[in-house]
Order: structure tokens, then sequence, then C-alpha cells
């Protein structure tokens, strides 16, 4: 009975993906088409997921022949599609070509790396190979379009994936994962909002809930599913779901609730005029009545089930026939019959090894048993169902197990992704820290880099300044020769390599002849003019390696490395002529300038560079005296005077004043 249901869930399960008739709708077959992708994905949809899953297979194929129509030419991705649909539609009464016309496709798929497209073919040839071979062996191909289908994001279709595996690991009896694909598929498919492909879910995951004894569940859902089946008229299903619910009631102790589900379940079955649904029905009452203690009304509704079989030629569920007909006739206290059809039916269950059905054979029978007076066979059989109660027991907590399982593992990968989602962010985050950091440190490098570069040019600037100071501080600023302080180090140093290298020193000591009366005559400015030019007429006039320096107002002094008393005065008389010489044209054209010249040259007595420019001082003084516009060279203390005369050949001309 139960495996005829399975059967008719498999069809259910399947009619989602294989579009199966389940209840007449309207079809979407009418307007003339002309080639459109939109209008063609649009269709596609609604018969894929749409309200074109509940429709029979005469609307479905003129939903196809419309898609045909709405084909752009030369579009392979969506000839494909509509393949996918050919291979179920064309091929239900047909399964070998089913499943070769999948095979062949799934290849050319594969090969033109349609994923989307592989995918179905790989359902649709699983659904041929549950036919063809067994259930499990459509596993495989499950496995593989579900992995496709979450490669290429495509929702829909790995709910449809998942509720199709759901629906095989269902009829193996692996609820726990049958529960975890169904549930998945069934959230896909809402949050997709294809609430007519997740209305096909709901009946599967009462059956599995109900299987692994979470009634409260598989009632919850088994109402969902009849709402939902009453809703599109799926009557087929919607007898599934009541009988269902009316064992799930049954299971949890509400045995009036039990019976009127049955009661539902075979005015739905009356309806369709469907035979063996209405033997169902009244097998499934059956028991319900012999948990109300309602045994004789049980053995009539046994009996007439017992017809509808036979009439249909099902005998899968004669084993339950027996079963609940003994439970009614030891609830008549009529245990030789009683056993007699449990006997039967054990050897049924046996045969197709139902554990639940033969723990419940076992201990109505040990009961039976020990009322007929025989204990010692009773506690066998109480044994028995002690053994198979365990089992039972142990299979349901193992798939209990196994959904908490894979409700963990999906929960976890879904916490893991989660996880890695705010790590990424985080380390993208991180990143651009660090990235804004470096940024900041490039631009703090620049700053540095700029205000050390301006530092060093601080300094250098520094550097020069300090130089051009220190030169300053012995340059004198009006004819740029050295001042007072230059000249006294050039001194210091030339004394004493003069000293070291036994070499010649002299110094000529020059004063400007009357040069209060140039000033006076043609003022400051000028008398700064013939000041400048002196020096530059000295200048010019000496060697490399002389020194020339103003040590006062119009006073001049010179230093002469290497050169003895009589060279020094011969470079002296040089320089004096040579101004006697000179031109004043920019000043006065008749300006005539003279200087008059003290010469010394470095003895051992001189203590330093003072007594040897006073001794050179003491011979201008005399050059003075003796007329000026003469040399004179001293001798050791005090100087002579030499040629002063002869050297002077006129005395300088005046300049006229105003
Ligand atoms: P002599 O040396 O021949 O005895 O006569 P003198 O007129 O040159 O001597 P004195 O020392 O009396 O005068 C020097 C003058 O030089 C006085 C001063 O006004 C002038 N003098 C000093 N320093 C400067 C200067 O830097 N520029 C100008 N134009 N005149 C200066
Ligand atoms: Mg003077
Ligand atoms: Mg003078």
């Amino acid at each position: 009975m139960r495996r005829q249901w399975l059967e008719r869930l498999r069809r259910v399960v399947l009619a989602a993906m294989l579009s199966l008739p389940l209840a007449a709708h309207p079809a979407a077959a009418d307007a003339p088409a002309m080639p459109s992708a939109a209008a063609f994905d649009a269709l596609l949809r609604r018969l894929d997921y749409g309200d074109l899953i509940e429709t029979d297979t005469a609307h479905q194929r003129e939903a196809v022949a419309q898609l045909e129509k709405l084909l752009p030419p030369g579009d392979a991705h969506r000839r494909r599609l509509l393949d996918a649909e050919h291979c179920t539609l064309d091929h239900l009464d047909k399964v070998k070509d089913g499943y070769a016309y999948a095979d062949a496709h799934l290849r050319e798929a594969l090969q033109a790396k349609d994923t989307e497209a592989a995918g179905r073919f790989y359902y649709c040839r699983g659904g041929f190979q549950e036919s063809l071979n067994s259930p499990q062996d459509a596993l495989a191909d499950y496995d593989r379009g579900i992995e496709l289908a979450r490669q290429c994001n495509d929702d829909p279709l790995l709910a449809s994936g998942l509720q199709l595996r759901g629906g095989v690991y269902s009829l193996i009896g692996v609820h726990g994962k049958a529960l975890a694909d169904l549930l998945e598929a069934q959230h896909i498919f809402l949050q997709n909002e294809l609430s007519e492909a997740a209305g096909q879910t709901f009946l599967a995951i009462g059956i599995a809930y109900r299987r692994l004894g979470e009634l409260d569940k598989a009632r919850e859902f088994l109402n969902q599913s009849i709402e939902h089946e009453q809703r599109v008229g799926d009557r087929e299903s919607l007898f599934v779901s009541l009988v269902q619910l009316g064992y799930a009631e049954e299971e949890s102790g509400h045995y009036e609730a039990a019976l009127a589900d049955q009661e539902r379940a075979l005015a739905v079955a009356n309806a369709t005029a469907d035979r063996g649904n209405i033997a169902a029905a009244d097998l499934a009452m059956a028991g319900a009545l012999n948990a109300l203690h309602r045994h004789a009304q049980a053995l009539e509704k046994l009996k007439s089930a017992e017809e509808g079989f036979t009439a249909v030629g099902d005998v899968a569920d004669q084993g339950m026939v027996w079963f609940q007909r003994g439970r009614a006739y030891a609830g008549l206290d009529q245990h030789a019959k009683a056993l007699d059809n449990f006997a039967r039916a054990e050897a049924a269950f046996d045969r197709s090894s139902n554990t639940r059905y033969q723990e419940m054979l076992h201990q109505a029978k040990a009961q039976s048993l020990e009322a007929s007076g025989q204990p010692a066979a009773a506690l066998e059989e109480f044994k028995r169902y002690l053994k198979l109660h365990d089992e039972v027991e142990r299979q349901r907590a193992d798939q209990q197990a196994q959904m908490l399982r894979e409700q963990f593992d999906s929960d976890r990968s879904k916490l893991e992704n989660a996880r890695l989602r705010a790590e990424q962010a985080l380390k993208d985050k991180q990143v651009e820290n660090l990235q804004r950091v470096r940024q900041w440190q490039q631009a703090a490098m620049a700053l540095l880099a700029v205000l050390l570069a301006l530092l060093a040019l601080l300094v250098v600037r520094q550097l020069a300044r300090l130089r051009n100071w220190k030169r300053m501080a012995s340059i004198d600023p009006l004819t740029g020769v050295a001042n007072r302080r230059g000249v006294e180090q050039f001194a210091g140093r030339a004394i004493r390599r003069a000293r070291a290298g036994r070499e010649a020193l002299a110094v000529l000591a020059i004063d400007v002849d009357e040069f209060k009366r140039i000033n006076d005559s043609l003022g400051h400015a000028a008398g700064d003019k013939v000041l400048r030019a002196i020096a530059r007429a000295c200048q010019e006039s000496l060697r490399e390696g002389d020194l020339l320096g103003r040590i006062g107002g119009e006073e001049f002094l010179v230093l002469l490395p290497r050169s003895a008393g009589s060279h020094a005065a011969d470079i002296a008389e040089r320089l004096r002529k040579r101004i006697a010489d000179l031109s004043f044209r920019e000043i006065d054209p008749g300006l005539r300038v003279t200087i008059s010249i003290g010469v010394a040259e470095l003895t051992p007595p001189d203590a330093s560079f003072a007594d040897l420019e006073r001794r050179a001082d003491a011979a201008l003084y005399r050059a003075k005296a003796e007329g000026r516009n003469r040399v004179v060279v001293a001798g050791l203390l005090p100087a002579e005077p030499v040629r002063s005369a002869a050297l002077a050949p006129a005395p300088p001309r005046q300049p006229e004043a105003g």
C-alpha cells in the first residue's frame, strides 16, 4: 500500500521536472507567436517552474509547440532548453528512447559547454534511469545536474535537482537526506517566488517528516500540501496528502482525526473514480477504525479494499490488508483467525523486509499468542518485537541525525560563507586602510624629502653666507681689496712661511697725498672713486701671491712675499708712477693724484707684523716729509729714504676747487 503511495509520490515529484499531467489548467499557447527570446524565456519559466507545471500533458505539449514558434532562429542555447522539454514530454511511455535522447543531447550540451542545458539533460536522463534501472542509479545524474546548476547560479534549476534527488532519497528510505534536499529546494523556490514549484515540495517534505517521527512537522507540511493541491486542483496529490495526514494523526494518537482524514481521502478517490485509490482509502480507514476499536467496520472496509486491489491487480498492499484483518479479529477476541492473518502478513512483510511493518506485526502477534494461552511463543514474539522496535528507533535516530547533519552542514557552509565574506570584506578594508596609510606615508616621505631638500638648501645657503660673511669680514667694501683684518691674516701666514722657508717678505705702506683736498674740492663721492681707481691700478700692477689691502681712509698696505727690499722698492716705484700717470677723466680731466710709499723688508729683529708695519710707516712718514710722491725704503729702525727725489719728478698737481 505505502509502496504504491511512494510510486504516486514519485510521479508528483517527477511532475515538477518531467511535467507529467496532474490537473487541467489553461495552457499558454493560444496567440500567434513571433520569435522572441524574452517571450520564449517567460513561457519556458512558466512551463518549468510556474503555473504550467500543474497542467496536463496536452496543455504542456501546446506550450512546447508555442516555444518552437518563439525560438529565435540560430539560438543554439534556447534550442537545447527546448530539446530538454521534448526530452521528457516526447518520451513519457518510451523510456529507452527517452534515455537515448537525453544521453545524446547531454553529450552535445556538455561539448558546447552549455551548463544550463546540460543540467536539464542530466535531470532528464536521471528520470529515465529511475524507470529503467533503480532510483539509486538516478542519483549520480541528479548529483551532476545539481553541481552544474550551482556552477551557473541557476537557482530554480538547482531546486529542481534537489527536489528530484530528495524524491529518490525518500523512495529509498533515506529520509534525513531527502528532507534536507527537499527543504532546500522549497526554500529556493520560495526565495525565487516560484510558489507553484514550492507547493509541490510540501507533500514530500511532510512524508519525510512523518517517516522521521516528526509528527507535528509532518502534519504542518501535509496540511500546507493539501491547501496547495486544493487550490491548483491537483486531486491525485491531494489524495496522497490526505492519506498521509491520516497516518500522521493516527501515529499521533488522534484516531478520530485520522478517520476523518481517511474519509476525505476516500471522497477524493471516489470523485476521481480511481479504483486503486478507493481501495487504498478503504485500507487506511480500516487502520483508523481498528485504532478506535471499531473492528467490525474495519473488517467491512478491508473486504472492499481487498476487492478493489484485486480488481486493479495490485498485490503490493495485500500484506497490510492481512495485518489489519488480524488486528480486527484480535480486537474481536478471535485470536486463531487473527494469528492466521498475522502469519500471512508476516510472510508478505518479510518479502518486502519492511521493518516498521514487521515491528507492528510482532507486537500484535505477541498479544494474540498471549491471549490464546501460548505464553512462551508470545514471549518469543515479544522479544522479536523489541528487537525490531530497537532497530526501527535506531534507524529513525540515524535518519534524524543525518537530517540534522545535512542541515548542520548546510547551515555551517552558509555560516562559513558568511564568515568568508566578512573576512574578505575585512581584508578589503585592511588593504584599503593600508593603501591609505601608504599614501600618507608616501605623502609624509615626500614632505620630509622636500623639508630635507629645503634644509639642505638652507644649510648650503647658510654655509655660503657664512663663507661670504667670513670673506666680507676681511674685505673692504669700498674697493673690494682686503681690509685691515684680511691684511693681518695674510701677513701672519706670510711671515710664518717666510721664516720657515727663509724667504724674503716686504711691505709697502701707501698713503694718498693731499687726499683731503680732493675730497674737499670734488666731494666725498669723487674721493671714493679715486680710492677705487687707485686700488684697481695697484692691484693690476701686483703679482699673484701679493696682497693689497686698504687699512685706513686713504691708506693702503701691500704685502710682497718672496720680495727682498730692493725688489720691493722697484715694485713700489712702479706703483707710484702708475698712480701718478692715472687719468681721472670721468671725475675731473685735470686731476692728478700721487701716492707716497714706505718700503720695509722683514728682518729677524721684527717680532711681529706690527714691527714690520711700523717700519714701513716710518719710511712712509719720511716720504711725506720729504715732499710726497716718492718711495722711501726703511732701513733697520729707523728707516732710511732711497731715491726719493730722483723718483719724484714732479709734485702732484692739485685739482682746482669748485
Ligand atoms: P697727506 O696724507 O698728503 O699728508 O694729506 P692728506 O690730506 O691725504 O691727509 P689727511 O690724513 O689729513 O687726510 C685724509 C683724508 O682722507 C681725510 C678724510 O676726509 C679722507 N678720507 C678718509 N677716508 C675716506 C674715505 O673713505 N673716502 C673719502 N672720499 N675720503 C676719505
Ligand atoms: Mg693719511
Ligand atoms: Mg694722505
